[in-house]
Order: structure tokens, then C-alpha cells, then sequence
């Protein structure tokens, strides 16, 4: 067994919900659409919210939605009409799998380049290691 066959392991262990004290709850991204152009109008506020930074995010979501996107002060806009339930159903998807804790569901992460090619999710409060693409 190695070593992500025993993370696999422990994450299969946990239960659901761990229920200690309270959740982090994901942002809601302020979405409208002006012309052609879809404007998320807290993308600051968000990105401090959950501390990563607007290049991560932005690869995202031109890969998620094949469609370039500019930070603009505040704002961040995608040239193209997207669904806002949309944009916020992927935005979740990103907070679960880029930011929040696997092993204690807190978002107090940060990613490290492990080389290769390869990246880890690291948790400063429990200190859980997961990798991510
Ligand atoms: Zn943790």
C-alpha cells in the first residue's frame, strides 16, 4: 500500500458530516450578465474568502466553460452569457476540491507544487495531505 492508497483508505473511513463546531459555508458569487459578457461581481471578496489566487481560478473557469475570462478591479468577466446557477454549481465544485479540507472540512488550506507535475492540497488545521490535479 502507499501513500494514497492509505489517504484513499482514511477518507472511505470518515463519515459524512464530522460535525465539529461550525462549517465553512462556500461563497455565493454575485452573477450578471451585461451584453455578451458574464460579470461575477464579488470575485475579490471571494478570492479572499477562499485565499487562492485569481490565476488559479481563472484557469478553472476558461477550462470549465472554454470561454476567456479578465479580471477587471473587483470584478471578473467571462466573455460569454453564462447560467449563474451554473457558474456557482462549478465555483462549488472548485471550493470542494481546490480549498476545503477532505479530513476536516475547514477551507484553512493552501496548495503546494510537489513537482512533477503534481500538487497537494495541504491542511494547516489538521495538516491532511490529498493530492489534486
Ligand atoms: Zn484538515
Amino acid at each position: 500500500m502507499d501513500y494514497d492508497d492509505l489517504l484513499d483508505k482514511a477518507h472511505k473511513e470518515l463519515p459524512e458530516d464530522i460535525g465539529t463546531g461550525e462549517r465553512f459555508e462556500i461563497p455565493t458569487l454575485e452573477v450578471f450578465v451585461e451584453g455578451n459578457k458574464t460579470i461575477i461581481r464579488n470575485f475579490s471578496q471571494i478570492l479572499q474568502k477562499i485565499r487562492r489566487t485569481p490565476e488559479h481560478i481563472l484557469k478553472y473557469f476558461s477550462k470549465e466553460f472554454a470561454v476567456p475570462a479578465t479580471p477587471e478591479g473587483d470584478r471578473l468577466i467571462l466573455h460569454r452569457k453564462l447560467n449563474r446557477d451554473l457558474l456557482n454549481k462549478k465555483f462549488t465544485e472548485y471550493v470542494k476540491t481546490y480549498v476545503i479540507c477532505e479530513q476536516c472540512g475547514k477551507p484553512d488550506t493552501h496548495i503546494e507544487d510537489t513537482g512533477h507535475r503534481s500538487k497537494v492540497l495541504v491542511c494547516e488545521a489538521c495538516g491532511a495531505r490529498s493530492a489534486v490535479k
